[in-house]
């Protein structure tokens, strides 16, 4: 089959309409318009990637394919009028991240679109965001000997497989994405943490308020991918809600699921306990897209996929 490659150029961040879009787009209504939500993300953000269907004319496309920070997109082919991706921008992403996307169509025709998304400066917080000093059990502020490494290294590999694994699996998360607690934020993405006193990592999750035995709930449908019990996380679980994106919900003390069961927005996991490293009974709550870690209060701003149709009723021959 004949193949012409094509290929675009997107540097600046295009919040539509039709005034804004660059040169290739004017001058040709053809090729695809990427476009991404919100406009300007922060680093340690979930992406909304669309390629806008308008725009890419009668010739009909057979596979969309992408990456965004190294990870695969999964395009989704449901909504009418654009195909839309989720993607990670790196918590330490700086000026801007780097998209490809590659549409191949009926006619052979292959269009490669390359998009820098602006990234949102820090300007609040040059020097970063602030430290925050923690007291832990003694175990767990000391520098773990090697055994204890190799466990740690061993239980990151884990999480991090089932994160992998996220990508072959379609997408199983339906409507919006919910708090898995309504109360507090005790601690935000990102910040510095100082372990009795030594810096040791960046916050790498959300925490929320709970006392012991207080409900956690799922924040969308998917099936349970993986419950440990890890040295830092403490009793944990895993949902695997497809196309590459991954929750996770530490230091449990109870956990109501098992690896596979299929789990639905709002279904209690587990409780509010204090297993791994911790000061106190809280949700430490996780999002990854593939190995990026994001911050995940950013999936409450994505919007939901249309609702899935239903096939009509075959109807019975009339009699
Ligand atoms: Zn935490």
């Amino acid at each position: 089959m004949r193949q012409i490659i094509r290929a675009a150029t997107v540097f600046l961040a295009l919040a539509i309409p039709c005034a804004t879009l660059p040169a290739f787009a004017q001058n040709s209504d053809t090729l695809p318009v990427v476009t991404w939500l919100p406009a300007q993300p922060d680093p340690g953000s979930i992406v909304q990637i669309l390629v806008h269907r308008a725009r890419i004319g009668p010739d009909s496309i057979t596979s969309i394919t992408g990456l965004l920070s190294g990870e695969p997109l999964h395009f989704d082919s449901s909504a009418r009028t654009r195909l839309r991706a989720l993607g990670g921008i790196p918590v330490g992403a700086t000026d801007s991240a780097r998209a490809q996307i590659v549409i191949h169509r009926k006619s052979g025709i292959i269009d490669t679109v390359a998009a820098a998304i602006p990234l949102r400066v820090q300007a609040v917080q040059p020097a970063g965001p602030p430290r925050e000093r923690l007291s832990v059990a003694p175990q767990f502020g000391r520098e773990p000997d090697s055994a204890l490494a190799a466990r740690i290294a061993r239980e990151s590999a884990m999480a991090l497989a089932v994160s992998r694994r996220s990508h072959e699996t379609p997408r199983l998360w339906r409507g919006y994405f919910a708090r898995p607690r309504p109360s507090r934020i005790t601690s935000r993405f990102g910040g510095g943490r100082e372990f009795n006193g030594q810096v040791r990592s960046r916050h790498s999750g959300v925490d929320f308020a709970g006392a012991t035995g207080t409900p956690v709930r799922v924040s969308n449908r998917g099936v349970v991918a993986l419950v440990a019990d890890f040295h830092l996380a403490g009793r944990a679980v895993y949902v695997d809600h497809g196309a590459g994106l991954v929750t996770a919900y530490f230091h449990l003390s109870k956990i109501n699921v098992a690896e596979g069961d299929t789990v639905v927005r709002g279904e209690i996991i587990g409780r509010v306990g204090q297993s791994g490293r911790v000061t106190g009974p809280h949700l430490h709550w996780v999002a990854r897209y593939g190995e990026v870690s994001v911050n995940a209060l950013t999936l409450l701003a994505i919007d939901p996929p249309p609702p899935v149709k239903k096939k009509p009723a075959a109807r019975r021959p009339s009699d």
